[in-house]
């Protein structure tokens, strides 16, 4: 079978320049290789660099509000007219769920949609007469280029969360897709012309850490957007900002669920089989621990395992509930964890590694895997698996499950559930994460809020889009004004007080 080429988008085009390495992208649904994709080298970043550099310089960085908004509606009516296409490119190389694809996209255009009010989230602030003759008032201005690094699990939305933000701002974008599915990323640049962004202005360039090393030392690119793997995420944090660049670097996650003993039964069960295996939980906000407080922990599990039953694993374009994950390397990975939780004494409650699944024999399959009784030392607890494996650890109450959430070391999501809303205030306040679902197991923010961790899930402190988005992709300055008048003051070498 002949496999699709896919290169870098610079210049408001395909690259035409060679590639010296390249990497396979699969169908983990047939486990076929159907695309290879280059990696770019230095040479190549610097060349995507320059031409969002030179959009920044000649173009975008000086277009009007007006103008920046119009390009951004009319983006957005773009995405609406072809998420369709986009979902089945994800679908078609990350492997999750047709619904589940469009689910992101949709979440994605969320944050367009937010940025679309760019002139409301700019404005500055005056303050009239603070001295005699004299006004300040305070602007914010685009930082020029801004690169973005992004994860394989969410293709479309990840980026997302930033680029809308960025151009909104009046930046330039590099972005540095996963290589494992990063046709999204090729889909939206077209769209970004269609829509008349200037040429430059969104660039995409393929690769590993060559390329992203390259955009972390730049001396043109201004600031990092990085979302992925806490050790990646550190490195990144440490190496941007120790070249001078403003980095936020979005890490891993372990998010537990407190089950008061109180819960809604149901709601619960179907809330821990629902954010515990879509996407095969490879979602940074996935539930991969539920902490039962007792009594509630035999009800509850058996209800969990009876869902479990009804879930079909398979091709996500044959209406599947949920899809095979990305490799067989990372599939191997999560299968070696199962097979760990099974030698570290966990009771194995639904065994994924006997899937029967609905796709090709060579697909990346796993399917959905519930251990009960599970300790806190167990590899299956301290580690992020990024699969379908869901853990039930037993706690006698409330205070015992909170010691929990907050020893571990990632701090990225969390849920209580509980028909106590004095619990759950309680919950909201003690806990040390930074989102937060009171009877909802993935509280991914709106995009006027701002979406980020704490702990090893987050390096930097400014969390995705929202308010915060606009300030990370802007730099402040304040001015102060005086024009003449008679009534100057003349010579005075005081330090400058105002009465
Ligand atoms: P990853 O860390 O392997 O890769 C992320 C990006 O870094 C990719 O673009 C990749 O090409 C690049 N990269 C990989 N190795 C590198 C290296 N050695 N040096 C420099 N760059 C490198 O992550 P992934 O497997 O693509 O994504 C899954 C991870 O992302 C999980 O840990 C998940 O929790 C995390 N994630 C976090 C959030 C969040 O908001 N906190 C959201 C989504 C995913």
């Amino acid at each position: 079978m002949s496999t699709e080429r896919i290169t870098h988008w610079i210049d408001g085009q395909l690259w035409d320049g060679p590639a010296e390495r390249s990497g396979d992208v699969y169908d983990p649904a047939t486990g076929q290789i159907t695309k290879t994709v280059d990696f770019a080298s230095g040479a190549d970043v610097d060349a995507a660099v320059a031409s969002a550099k030179r959009a920044f310089d000649t173009e975008w960085g000086r277009a009007t509000l007006t103008k920046r908004m119009q390009v951004l509606f009319r983006f957005r009516e773009l995405m609406n007219q072809n998420k369709e296409q986009i979902a089945a490119l994800i679908t078609d190389e990350h492997g999750k769920v047709l619904s589940d694809a469009l689910g992101e996209v949709t979440r994605g255009l969320e944050v367009v949609e937010f940025a679309c009010g760019n002139a409301h989230l700019l404005k500055g602030s005056y303050s009239e007469q603070v001295s005699t003759g004299v006004d300040v008032y305070s602007l914010r201005q685009p930082l020029g280029v801004v690169g973005i690094i992004s994860p394989f699990n969410f293709p479309a939305m990840v980026p997302m969360w930033f680029f809308p933000i960025a151009l909104a701002a009046g930046n330039t974008v590099v972005l540095k897709p996963s290589e494992k599915d990063p046709s999204a990323a090729m889909y939206m640049a077209d769209l970004w012309k269609q829509a008349g962004l200037p040429d430059g202005a969104f660039t995409v360039v393929h690769g590993d850490k060559v390329a992203v090393d390259a955009l972390l030392t730049h001396p043109d690119v201004a600031s990092i957007s990085f979302v992925g793997s806490t050790p990646i995420a550190k490195y990144v944090y440490e190496t941007g900002t120790a070249h001078g660049k403003r980095v936020q670097a979005l890490g891993g996650a372990k998010n537990h669920m407190l089950v008061l003993p109180d819960a809604d039964l149901d709601l619960t069960a179907d809330s821990a089989v629902n954010a515990g295996f879509g996407s095969a939980g490879e979602r940074c906000m996935a539930i991969s621990v539920v902490v039962a407080v007792e009594p509630i922990a035999d009800d509850l599990v058996k209800a969990i395992e009876t869902r479990m039953g009804g879930l079909r694993t398979g091709d996500g374009r044959k209406g599947s509930d949920m899809g095979p994950l990305v490799t067989r390397v990372h599939r191997d990975k999560v299968a070696g964890y199962v097979d760990a939780g099974v030698a570290e004494g966990a009771d194995l409650v639904v065994d994924g590694r006997e899937v029967q699944a609905d796709g090709a024999a060579d697909g990346f399959w796993l399917g959905p895997t519930l251990f009960d009784n599970v300790t806190p030392e167990m590899s299956i607890y301290t580690d992020e698996i990024f699969g379908p494996v869901l853990s039930v650890i037993r706690v006698q109450s409330y205070e015992e499950g909170m010691e929990l959430i907050n020893s571990h070391p990632y701090g990225n999501g969390t849920a209580i559930f509980t028909c106590d809303g004095g619990a759950a205030r309680k919950f909201q306040n003690e806990v040390q994460v930074g989102m937060i679902g009171v009877n909802v197991p993935i509280p991914v923010p709106m995009a006027y809020y701002s979406f980020g961790g704490w702990k090893a899930s987050l390096f930097g402190d400014t969390h995705a889009h929202g308010a915060e988005g606009f300030h990370f992709f802007t730099r402040g300055k304040v001015v102060t004004s005086r024009w003449p008048d008679p009534a100057h003051g003349g010579i005075n070498l005081g330090f400058p007080t105002h009465g």
